[in-house]
């Protein structure tokens, strides 16, 4: 399943392991401690070696962590790609306390440092739905929308942005929503 911009930039989805598939950048859902943990940023940090929390550690000692809504970007290690952007999302507690912007505003800023860094493929997992709690359907309705919204600015160097969802049940909700707003 695809989604083509009118710029002919694209939207793709996949089932699976993010630490496995070769990107310029992969997100990741990490926490404002930068402190590496379970879920999908244990994975990122095992599969990526110790060079990823060095530099996270330096940037720690700097600015004291990464606040939620925003992300930091690092080198990858021995993953297939040239960087990792940490983005932390929120923490669900209903929807009352600014969590849509805040999810939004992680995958803005994923974006806007693959613009920064030059970067043309870059991959997301389903950020704040794992021990956050962000409910799958409203988190991917965000990125999907977040997503569109770049690849139809003309100046972007993002060719490809590629969520790859970890089980079947998200990648199925993915899939119908790219489906129903294709024509958008
Ligand atoms: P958060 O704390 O932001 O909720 P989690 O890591 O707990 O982060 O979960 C975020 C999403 O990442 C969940 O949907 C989870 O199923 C998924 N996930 C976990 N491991 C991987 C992986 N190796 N590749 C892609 N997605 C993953």
């Amino acid at each position: 399943m695809e989604y083509a911009s009118g710029t002919g930039k694209k939207i793709v989805l996949m089932q699976g392991d993010i630490t496995k598939i070769p990107v310029d950048a992969m997100a990741n859902a990490a926490n404002s401690a930068l402190a590496g943990g379970g879920g999908v940023d244990g994975a990122i940090h095992r599969a990526g070696g110790p060079a990823i929390m060095r530099e996270l550690d330096a940037i720690r000692a700097k600015s004291g962590g990464c606040p939620t809504g925003s992300a930091v970007a690092t080198g990858a290690g021995n993953l297939p790609a040239r960087y990792v952007f940490h983005a932390v999302g929120p923490v669900w507690h209903g929807g009352k306390r600014g969590e849509p912007e805040l999810l939004a505003a992680c995958y803005r800023k994923c974006l806007e440092l693959a613009r920064e860094h030059g970067v043309r493929t870059i991959s997301f997992p389903a950020i704040s739905t794992g021990v956050y709690g962000y409910p799958q359907k409203e988190a991917a309705e965000i990125a999907i929308r977040e997503a569109k919204k770049h690849l139809d600015d003309p100046s972007t160097p993002v060719e490809q942005v590629v969520f790859v969802l970890f089980d079947r049940a998200a990648d199925e909700i993915y899939r119908s929503l790219l489906q129903s707003t294709s024509g958008q």
